[in-house]
């Protein structure tokens, strides 16, 4: 395994592998990895003949407010991690080398955007969306692997790809979750031992909604207010950012169940203590 942090050359190695004719797989990621990246790496792995990471915890997607400077960082750690799991290539720039002195361009999904986590963080996913693009211009890999923990960042890049006409094919896997059930998250280890186990309430929410919806009700409206109430009467939960019905496809709000809607993307975004955490669930309808 070789960890790169230049652009240059992350650019020719990349070349040279495609030129010998390797099916390039690439995982972005912000590092201090868990089971959730390396399930991508897994699948990564399966599919492609060199797969490359990428580790870069990106200013531009973090808000003046946010936690940029604490983000929990170990190179050490995930570069044992990666090798373990047969990674080729670590790109590990610095901030300079991504933005240099002068950055001025960004990226923009309209729409999309703006609502959900778009909406209690402006600016974080033409953040998301610039650095990406950025990493597949260096990269120029065949496959880029995205997890639907992080569901509206899958489907704002897979839009990119499409509105820009880039040459790569999007996956996605699942959401890897704790025993109990908390969505695995580098965030996680801010939490005390206390928010830790109550944190669970995010995911226990999403499957009430997904019980009331089994059991027949149509009203989302309904099922909202139910699970707000269990939101709120968690001690250790200080805001609830959103809990949301959407469209899995076009991010629209659904408040009522429809003939034929197939399926409904359940959303929460919620503050354990001074820790935001997302999680959401597909709910087949
Ligand atoms: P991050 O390092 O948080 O930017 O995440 C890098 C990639 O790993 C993104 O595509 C995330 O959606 C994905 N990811 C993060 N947590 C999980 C998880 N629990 N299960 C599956 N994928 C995840």
């Amino acid at each position: 395994m070789e960890t790169i942090d230049k652009i240059d050359k992350c650019r020719s190695t990349m070349q040279k592998l495609r030129e010998q004719g390797n099916k390039i797989g690439f995982v972005p990621t912000m590092g201090f990895l868990h089971e959730g990246h390396l399930s991508l790496i897994r699948m990564a792995k399966r599919d492609c003949d060199k797969v490359a990471i990428s580790i870069f915890v990106n200013p531009m997607q973090f808000g003046p407010d946010e936690d940029f400077k604490k983000y929990p960082r170990d190179i050490k750690r995930d570069t044992s991690l990666a090798e373990k799991e047969g990674v080729d290539y670590i790109f590990n720039p610095s901030v300079k080398e991504m933005y240099g002195q002068d950055h001025k361009t960004t990226v923009e999904v309209k729409e999309l955007s703006s609502v959900m986590c778009g909406k209690y963080r402006p600016g974080h996913f033409a953040g998301v969306a610039t650095v990406v693009l950025k990493l597949f211009n260096i990269i120029n890999a065949h496959k880029a692997y995205f997890g639907e923990k992080d569901y509206q960042q899958l489907v704002i890049i897979k839009k990119m790809v499409a509105d820009l006409n880039l040459d790569i094919e999007i996956e996605s896997g699942p959401i890897v979750r704790e025993e109990d059930g908390l969505a695995l998250s580098s965030r996680n280890r801010y939490l005390s031992r206390e928010e830790r186990e109550n944190a669970i309430v995010l995911y226990r929410c999403l499957n009430i909604a997904r019980d009331m919806i089994a059991g027949g009700e149509n009203d989302l409206e309904i099922v909202k207010k139910r699970v707000m109430e269990e939101l709120k009467g968690n001690e250790f939960v200080r805001k609830v950012d959103y809990f949301d019905f959407r469209d899995p496809l076009t991010l629209q709000e659904k408040k009522r169940i429809k003939k034929g809607d197939g399926e409904i993307l359940a959303a929460v975004a919620a503050w354990i203590g001074s820790t935001r955490l997302i999680d959401n669930i597909m709910i087949k309808v």
